[in-house]
């Protein structure tokens, strides 16, 4: 190896700048010299070495930019880098285009008013700082790579420039880099080489086993790859990675499998390496010795053969080679940066990258290279290029030349590789070529139309068939081809433009470009022709999408053609000529000659013969087609087909041009009649996509403009002759037809004929014949064909449109799409044309309405209707005229005049022959035994005569030149007469009303006004008997119908008695309920709770079992009765969603957070009855397919079902309760109140506890149990005094005693209590675990917090009828939630669990939680349940909570607790703030606020925190407001518990303050004193001290553990929205997937707590057994929602209900623009805006937990596909 000297000059200098310092002054610096410094560095920096993490590769970036990039700056700006960058950057003027590149996903604003086109855009920054906001902006999304064109004065027509370029905008136009010093210049022109230079070699190095040979290391060897394989390297080991390359043909999975297999690695890893590989292109995989890596790339090539694919790209190369290769894409950006810095450098760059060089200049050889590249390396140079090249607009033009001159190559390059387009150099098309000037200079000087349309046509030519013609096969790939389509987008590009002035150049080059389309044009004509079928069907559907695919793309380019065609005569005469010659060549006089002789009416005609159902026919004719396009155009230069300048040898006739049309208007008209059944659906579709709306123009549109050109050209007698024969009905002229027809038998049941056609036949080839015709005459709604403007054919797009219904504006734009960018004028025009009707109800969409004066322009045969629109506008406008009490006749609407060029088509309605055909129609029709006969067909018949008197009519008005005569030619040739005869006529009966407008309208145009009144009123008289008739008919059918009706409704009845019974059922409780208050005397104030409870009602209640059908009593006798109900986990009122810590199970915890919620439908059945149900689901769906399984909408796996009635998701049942027996009268109520004593007894029991410890068994598994028992009534009492005793005595002993349960009812207590447990666990649970019953008692609490959240929030009363669902499911779960304690706890569980949480309560322990950890109403509800159990003997005496004494002392202690709370959370300060209130007048208000200010001075100094002075009335308004949520939901409880009839006032929605004294009173409180809490050293005043000097209280009131808690609770709601939706968007641009660090493609926003969300995305997988990977929106869900809640996808405007991770449905999204319609995944563009009404719905359904229910019926509802479990 050959010894460097200079690199050991460097290592003994040490300063590099030195050496080119001194090189540079004897001018001997190069590249070189530069490369010889990287050469020591960059392989220590940047070589991976095996302890590399390749997941995260990170350098030392500090001393990196010291040694590798300072000093090129130093060297370019001498000596103070800092100093002279700035000094270079105040001489230059910024520039004044914006440039930002967009990012995937990134926002992006066009405007509708200036835009030049649709790829004009704006960045965010730009449109906020523009005019265009309050213009008819879009708003879109950006795929990435494009940049805001603010600035480019081409782009836009107006308002170019936003504020913030606007003053760079004037900038002097030269640029700054002739101002800056010439050897800085020098200096930065060589550092500027160098680096290009060593970035290009670099990158694109393909020798991968080392490094070209001025960059190796002296120190290194490379051995080649047979030494290494042999392992002969004798000395010191290179290192070597293995490079695994991205491709667009494999799967994420396969890669990812693929890695896990080769690389032998994690799952997780696979997926982030498979991340990277995606993003970045490539990926080292693995790092080793050679032959380890070798071993690798070897597994990854087997696998991929074995997979069939394409094989992986895989490398091998030296640790070196990937050093310089990130050094070299790291330089790329520096060069970038340091150009956007300082602007003058972008003129170097420019410079330098045109230069001519030895091997072409370099940008020619990065475009070149450019296929070559990994993704990253691609999109780095083409950010350097857009930031060197295309920011300025001579650079830019130099650029569009080089891009020109290589596009052939580039295009094939493309078509071979494996990128997508936006990753390839030749999507910088888009910048240039739609840069009007630019696309003009190209086409001038650089021939660039013609070398585009060559590069496409090369690639045509080869998929030619024998005959010439463009052919696919089926089964072929179509990626090369699909990527040499993107060639139209650049011509399309290019033509977008018209010149406002031609030169000869640009004539020349135009020319050119549009000979090469003909050629193209010419290869496609008579694609994919079609044969009739006779006998057999065809055998396989031929391809046929990809003529239409290539077609869509051409249509604009044509389009654009002819439009600039049109705007110079002479370049419209070449053009047209040309298009003639090319014709000429196509319809070779074999083929097309007029051969055949027919004869009519005394005349010759010598006409083409063609048999349409023998020969091929294609619907493929763009060349033809492109002939009408011009053709509409010559009479703007006062030209003719005839004219001079078009005279030429070889040019073809006007018959031969039409031909091709003609036979294809026929084709699509007998397919859609049926006729060519036998083809298939290839050819039903291909007619479907020849009126497709996108493409119509061009294809059908056209043909009906060729065939209007030779109406107007032709005789037109040969005209419609030559149309009879290509339908095949010439012979019906024949008078003798029928006769003819008549003598033939029929033969299996079809009418065979001596025809070829059947009768059916004839007569739909007669029907479409007349059509053809109507078309041919009146459809004029074209520029050229008729006198008419573009505005005007799309206003009559829109009329016609709209007279099918009134139509929403999304739908309407897609019914009449047509051109670029006409959406806005679609806008104004449907407002010249319509109303626009705004949303109703909340529908959402709102709809245009036709003016009612524009009805009269409704042409039901309008030629873009299809058959299905064309029924549906005829029906709705009879429909409209009929309740008007108009006739129902719709007659041919008025038209506009055709223009001179095409005046003579409408002679075809008025030729001899034609008007032959319409005699003998006429004369048929009135011949019954006519078989060739159908109304459509005298309905089409009446119609062209009626459009031809329109047109008569108007001619005699108007101009004399253009009149127009029908009338006499008709009547001469009998048409009048014949019409006469068809007046009354039964069998057109239908149209009779359309028959006395053209015979009226006739009568009139020939002067027979007296005849005509005659004749009419006669008809009219005909018309009145006919409408009559047929009033009496529709009469007799409507008595018919009525009569089917109620049978169905008899039947009805009987299947759905299930139904009815419920109904009945609802009415029944009513009923009861009614009874309930009368017992209770309505006079009466009701109390619930205490002493002086109002006397129950305990009625039994009946109910009927959906499933059997039989009423029930439901009491302890008779059979078990259920309520399907479903419990899940939430957190929907959670006020710490962040908490991890275990649920609670002995107390329901403050912050509400992961707790069970039990909801019900109400629908009762037997106990048996469901469980046969159950069982029967579950064993259908184990015989259900596996693989049809996961996708189901509800999980048996999970015990779930639906519920028979109303398919309503449940997971368990509510056992129906037999009434209670009440234990007391009004007559022995206690008279004792001391909650003193009642405390002071509970204290007692707590300290008296008897402990037993359950010896561990010797050598057991078993841990040693502590077991506590109640000490029994008789020990408590032993410790108080005779009174206290009996005072407590009688405070305990009370409750309800339950009846007897039956076994069936304990059974079904006993499944339902598991459900909560287990799921508010989230855990399995044994039978007889002693947190089954506590969990319950949580359900309880946590549904009726809910309720009374959800009235809140909702505004309404809370004791008002929930309705009949509502109401029995909270009655039910009360009363089994307060009974069941007996049945699923034994007695010593229960009384265990009272201990314990009279001790957390009495006593609190220092280590156990503060009273702010508790719930105050989950204590009510589980002390009232829990406390009975404590003095009884016997599980079966334990008492159900009855809204007793005790339980009003359990109030009490609660409402105390809950006192405490408030008063320690409240804000003082901000108290003290506060205007002090007058004290009221009220002196029990007098005493409460005495009593709380002493109660808030006795907490507040107790807990050792801030007592300021606070006016009492405030501090009782305040702790009011605090505490009437708990009141509310102890009156929910006990209402629901003791069935006490409600107060009238807690049935009206009153404002929260005043509810309440009424509540106070309805829970039997006269107060909120508690008196005894204030009173110097009384039990409870020692039970607040302990809590309030608990060890934790103040550290949790300071926050330090987890959010503080605040009183009232608030309503949790979903995240406020913005208004705007591109606020959201814009939020989002800035997101990155927070585990690759890379952009996230589907970013999800949680509506819950406003977290974004990286969905749908490998990199944010998280594993979760059993179900397996799930996506980040799941996994976040199972932290935030407990599995359940509402994402918002935000790039596409789509909300996703989620549950339980696999379970999903979309609902809409509360976004609409200002049509009020919704637009799911961003497809229009409009602006959008919060729909509230929406949001409020998608609020109230997720607080009121119905997102799970939602889900699953969406599920049962749709057959959607997603996979959920990915999100
Ligand atoms: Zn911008
Ligand atoms: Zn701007
Ligand atoms: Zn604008
Ligand atoms: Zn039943
Ligand atoms: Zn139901
Ligand atoms: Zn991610
Ligand atoms: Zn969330």
């Amino acid at each position: 190896m050959m010894k460097d000297n200079s690199s050991e000059a460097m290592k003994s200098d040490g300063n590099p700048v030195a050496i080119w310092e001194a090189k540079f002054k004897k001018d001997t610096l190069v590249g070189r010299d530069f490369r010889e410094y990287w050469k020591l560095h960059v392989p220590k920096i940047y070589a991976p070495d095996e302890s590399t993490n390749f997941l995260h590769i990170t350098y030392d970036d500090e001393s990196t930019q010291k040694l590798l990039f300072d000093t090129l700056k130093q060297f370019i700006c001498i000596d103070n880098p800092a100093e002279v960058l700035k000094h270079l950057k105040e001489l230059t003027t910024p520039a004044a285009l914006c440039g930002k590149v967009f990012r995937m996903g990134e926002a992006t604003y066009s405007c509708r008013d200036c835009g030049q086109d649709p790829t004009c855009v704006l960045c965010r920054d730009c449109f906020k700082a523009s005019a265009h906001q309050q213009h008819r902006y879009k708003m879109n999304q950006s795929v990435g790579g494009g940049y805001c064109d603010c600035g480019d004065r081409e782009a836009w027509k107006d308002n170019f420039c936003c504020s913030i370029h606007e003053k760079n905008a004037t900038g002097s136009g030269t640029s700054s880099l002739f101002k800056f010093p010439p050897e800085i210049v020098q200096r930065a022109r060589a550092v500027f080489a160098a680096v290009l230079d060593y970035a290009l070699e670099m990158l694109m190095h393909e020798n991968t086993m080392g490094l070209p040979h001025d960059l190796r290391c002296p120190a290194e060897h490379d051995g080649d790859a047979d030494d290494l394989l042999a392992g002969t390297e004798p000395f010191h080991t290179p290192l070597y990675v293995t490079m695994f390359y991205n491709d667009e043909t494999h799967t994420f999975e396969q890669v990812i499998e693929c890695l896990r297999r080769a690389v032998e690695c994690s799952q997780r890893d696979a997926v982030d390496y498979a991340t990277i590989i995606d993003r970045v292109g490539r990926s080292i995989v693995k790092c080793g010795d050679f032959q380890t890596c070798h071993r690798a790339k070897q597994v990854f090539e087997t696998h991929s053969t074995r997979h069939s694919n394409r094989p992986y790209k895989v490398h091998v190369m030296h640790t070196h080679v990937v050093a310089h290769q990130t050094f070299a894409m790291r330089l790329l950006l520096w060069l970038k940066k340091l150009i956007e810095e300082v602007d003058g450098f972008r003129t170097l760059f420019g410079q330098i990258v045109t230069e001519p060089a030895a091997d072409g200049p370099l940008l020619e050889r990065v475009m070149k290279t450019d296929t070559q590249l990994w993704k990253l390396a691609r999109n780095q140079w083409h950010l350097l290029l857009i930031q060197g090249m295309l920011m300025e607009h001579d650079s830019k033009k130099v650029f569009a030349k080089t891009f020109t001159r290589l596009y052939p190559n580039l295009m094939r390059d493309f078509m071979r590789d494996d990128h997508n387009h936006s990753d390839s150099v030749t999507s910088l098309s888009v910048q240039i070529y739609t840069v009007p000037t630019i696309a003009h200079m190209l086409i001038t000087d650089e021939d660039c139309l013609s070398i585009v349309t060559r590069t496409f046509y090369d690639e045509c030519i080869n998929r030619r068939n024998t005959q010439g013609v463009l052919a696919f096969n089926p089964r072929s790939d179509n990626v090369a081809w699909r990527r040499i389509s993107y060639c139209l987008n650049d011509l399309r590009y290019l033509l977008s433009v018209r010149p406002t002035q031609w030169t000869e150049q640009l004539r020349r080059g135009f020319l050119h470009g549009f000979t090469s389309i003909l050629d193209v044009l010419a290869i496609m004509e008579g694609m994919d022709a079609s044969v009739r079928q006779m006998g057999n069907h065809l055998e396989y559907d031929p391809e046929w999408q990809t003529a239409f695919t290539l077609f869509g793309k051409l249509s604009y380019v044509i389009n654009h053609l002819v439009d600039w065609c049109s705007t110079d005569r002479q370049v419209l005469v070449k053009a047209y000529r040309a298009l003639l010659r090319k014709l000429y060549g196509k319809l070779s006089p074999e083929r097309v000659k007029p051969s055949a002789q027919l004869e009519a009416v005394g005349k010759t005609f010598r006409v083409v013969e063609f048999d349409m159902w023998q020969n091929a026919v294609s619907l493929h004719l763009p060349l033809t087609r492109m002939l009408a396009g011009l053709h509409l155009h010559l009479g703007g230069f006062g030209l003719t087909f005839n004219a001079f300048e078009f005279e030429m040898e070889n040019r073809p006739t006007i018959q031969q041009i039409v031909e091709t049309s003609l036979r294809a208007v026929i084709l699509t008209t007998q397919v859609r009649a049926g006729m060519w059944r036998r083809n298939g659906t290839s050819l039903v579709s291909q007619v479907h996509f020849y009126s497709n709306v996108r493409i119509r123009a061009e294809i059908q549109d056209r043909d009906i403009q060729i065939l209007q050109m030779a109406a107007a050209l032709e005789d037109p007698d040969e005209f419609v002759m030559t149309l009879m024969l290509r339908y095949g009905i010439h012979h019906w002229l024949d008078p003798n037809f029928e006769d003819v027809m008549r003598r033939t038998p029929d033969v299996d049941g079809e009418t065979a004929t001596c025809f070829v056609q059947t009768v059916q036949e004839f007569t739909h080839n007669l029907e479409e014949l007349i059509l053809v015709l109507i078309h041919v005459f009146g459809e004029r709604y074209q520029p050229g064909v008729g006198a008419v403007t573009k505005e005007d054919c799309l206003k009559k797009e829109i009329i016609q449109s709209l007279c099918i219904e009134p139509t929403p504006h999304s739908k309407l734009c897609k019914l009449v799409v047509a051109e670029n960018h006409q959406e806005l004028s679609i806008e104004q025009l449907a407002d010249q044309v319509a109303e626009f009707k705004l949303p109703q109800h909340g529908t959402g969409k709102g709809v245009y309405e036709l003016r009612p004066e524009l009805y009269s322009d409704y042409n039901p045969f309008w030629y873009h209707y299809t058959r299905e629109e064309q029924s549906r506008a005829e029906g709705a406008q009879r429909r409209r005229k009929r309740l008007a009490g108009e006739p129902p006749c719709l007659p041919p609407p008025l038209l506009p005049p055709f223009t001179p060029e095409f005046c003579n088509a409408r002679n075809v309605a008025v030729c001899p022959a034609m008007l032959n055909v319409l005699l003998t129609v006429l004369r048929r029709s009135s011949d019954l035994h006519a078989r060739v006969f159908s109304e459509t067909m005298f309905q089409r018949t009446l119609f062209l005569i009626g459009m031809a008197l329109n047109e008569e009519e108007r001619g005699a008005a108007a101009d004399p030149r253009h009149a127009f005569g029908f009338s006499r030619p008709a009547q001469q040739a009998g048409v009048v007469d014949a019409l006469q005869q068809m007046v009354g006529n039964p069998r057109v009966s239908s149209h009779a009303d359309l028959l006395t407008w053209v015979v009226a309208k006739l009568n009139r145009l020939l002067g027979r006004a007296a005849a005509a009144t005659e004749s009419s009123s006669g008809a009219a008289e005909d018309a009145s008997s006919e409408q009559k008739r047929r009033r009496e008919k529709a009469a007799a059918r409507r008595a018919r119908i009525l009569g089917q009706m109620q049978a169905q409704q008899k039947k009805f009845i009987a299947q759905n008695v299930t139904a009815l019974a419920e109904h009945e059922e609802e009415e029944r409780l009513a009923g009861s309920s009614m009874d309930l208050s009368e017992c209770a005397g309505p006079d009466e104030w009701p109390v619930c709770l205490g002493p002086r409870q109002t006397a129950r009602p305990a009625a039994a209640a009946e109910y009927t079992c959906i499933l059997c059908q039989a009423t029930e009593q439901v009491s302890s006798t008779r059979p078990a009765m259920v309520m399907a109900a479903f419990v899940q986990l939430s957190t929907v009122l959670s006020r710490d969603r962040a908490s991890q810590a275990p649920n609670p199970v002995l107390y329901v915890p403050s912050n509400l957070h992961r707790l069970p919620h039990t909801s019900s439908c109400g629908h009762a059945m037997h106990a048996a009855c469901w469980q046969r149900h159950f069982e029967n689901v579950c064993l259908r769906e184990r015989r259900r397919a596996l693989r049809l399984r996961h996708n189901l909408s509800y999980d048996v796996q999970k015990r779930e079902f639906l519920c028979p009635l109303c398919q309503c998701l449940s997971n368990t049942v509510v056992p129906l309760v037999p009434a209670r027996m009440v234990a007391l009268d009004g007559d022995d109520r206690p008279a004792v109140d001391n909650i003193n004593v009642w405390i002071k007894g509970l204290q007692l029991a707590c300290a008296h506890t008897v402990v037993r410890v359950n010896e561990a068994a010797p050598g057991g598994a078993e841990p040693a149990r502590v077991r506590c028992r109640s000490p029994g009534l008789k020990a408590v009492l032993k410790h108080m005094t005779q009174r206290e005793g009996n005072q407590f005595r009688a405070q305990v002993q009370q409750g309800d005693r339950i009846a007897e349960t039956p076994t069936s009812t304990r059974e079904m207590m006993n499944t339902f209590a598991m459900v909560p447990c287990m799921i508010g666990l989230d855990a399995g649970v044994e039978f007889g675990d002693q947190r089954v019953a506590l969990m319950s008692l949580q359900t309880c609490a946590y549904t009726l917090h809910t309720t009374e959240q959800l009235l809140r929030h909702t505004g309404r009363p809370l004791l008002a009828e929930l309705g009949s669902r509502g109401d029995i499911c909270l009655t039910q779960l009360t009363h089994v939630c307060a009974t069941m304690l007996p049945v699923v706890a034994a007695l010593e569980t229960a009384q265990e669990a009272c201990g314990r949480l009279l001790r957390l309560l009495l006593e609190p322990p220092a280590d156990g939680p503060t009273v702010m950890r508790l719930d105050a109403f989950g204590l009510v509800v589980t002390l009232c349940s829990l406390v009975t159990a404590l003095f009884v003997d016997h599980a079966d005496d334990i008492p159900a909570p009855s809204g007793s004494l005790q339980d009003l002392q359990c109030v009490r202690l609660a409402l105390v607790l809950h006192l405490v709370q408030v008063l320690l959370t409240m804000d003082v300060a901000e108290l003290a703030r506060q205007e002090p209130m007058e004290t009221d007048g009220e002196p029990a208000d007098q005493d409460e606020q005495q009593w709380l200010a002493e109660l808030y001075t006795l907490v507040r100094s107790a807990a050792g925190i801030d007592v300021a002075d606070v006016s009492p009335p405030l501090l009782r308004q305040y702790v009011i407001n605090a505490i009437t949520p708990f009141l509310r939901c102890c009156a929910l409880y006990f209402h629901f518990l003791t069935g006490v009839r409600a107060p009238a006032e807690l049935q009206q929605s009153l404002p929260l303050a005043e509810q309440y004294p009424h509540l106070l009173r309805y829970l039997g409180l006269d107060s909120l004193c508690v008196p005894q809490a204030t009173d110097c050293h009384s039990v409870l005043q020692d039970l607040i001290f302990k809590w309030c000097q608990h060890p934790s209280i103040r550290p949790e009131l300071s926050g330090s553990r987890g959010p503080l808690v605040k009183y009232p609770l608030s309503v949790n709601t979903l995240i406020q929205l913005p208004d705007d939706f591109s606020e959201l968007i814009n939020k989002v641009s800035d997101f990155t997937c927070p585990s690759s660090d890379g952009e996230s493609r589907v970013p999800a926003m949680c509506l819950v707590c406003g977290e974004l969300l990286c969905s749908q995305s490998y990199c944010c997988q998280v594993q979760v057994d059993p179900i397996g990977q799930i996506g980040a929106c799941n996994a976040h869900l199972m932290r935030c929602g407990a599995g359940s809640g509402v994402m918002l996808r935000i790039r596409e405007c789509r909300v996703h209900l989620l549950v339980n991770k696999v379970r999903g449905a979309n609902v809409p999204p509360p976004y609409v623009d200002k049509f009020g319609e919704m637009d799911q995944g961003l497809q229009r563009g409009n602006p959008l805006t919060l729909w509230r009404e929406q949001y409020v719905k998608l609020n109230r359904l997720w607080l009121s937990h119905g997102i799970p229910e939602e889900v699953t019926r969406h599920m049962e509802d749709s057959f959607s596909q997603t996979d959920w479990q990915n999100l």
